[in-house]
């Protein structure tokens, strides 16, 4: 990491500890040129491994869009927000787990149906039913409305 203070390019980490629960690594660093002290805390963001779209083009990991997702398969069911935030985290960790550079989107809509299952059946079967046909997560949102907005229409019929 290069040195705020006179941009050398290399410095030396003196201390390193896991922050809230591990999520951060707090890296105390001293610049080997000019010796000035700097804290840095390093997210684990920075290892997501970036994401395989199924046409093959490559994007930064987005969880406010798995989040979205997941919220909207979730709509109305009584799941609680708390519990989506986990489930979120805990896809997070098992994609870093993977420890790969990038994955492909498929894994990702294999990693939300199973905390999908596990949260609610048919938030489940709602996700899984618009997954098959789309294999990408962040396509998911608007067909599972649409979803939504049928079973509306079939109950008004009957
Ligand atoms: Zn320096």
């Amino acid at each position: 990491m290069r040195c705020p203070f006179c941009s050398f390019q290399d410095t030396k980490v003196i201390d390193s500890r896991l922050v809230t629960e591990g999520d951060q690594v707090r890296r105390r660093r001293e610049c080997i040129e000019c010796g000035e002290r700097f804290t840095t805390f390093e997210g684990a963001e920075l290892v997501m491994p970036r994401v395989i779209k199924g046409d093959g083009t490559r994007q930064p990991f987005d969880d406010s869009k798995l989040k979205a997702g997941i919220l909207r398969a979730v709509e109305k069911r009584p799941v609680s927000v708390e519990n989506v935030e986990k489930s979120i985290i805990s896809i997070q960790s098992q994609l870093r787990a993977l420890g790969e550079r990038e994955v492909s989107a498929q894994v990702i809509g294999e990693l939300v149906m199973n905390a999908l299952k596990e949260l609610d059946q048919v938030a489940f079967v709602r996700f899984a039913s618009v997954y098959r046909r789309f294999q990408d997560v962040s396509d998911f949102r608007d067909e599972i409305e649409r979803l939504s907005q049928d079973e509306l229409l079939s109950q008004e019929k009957t």
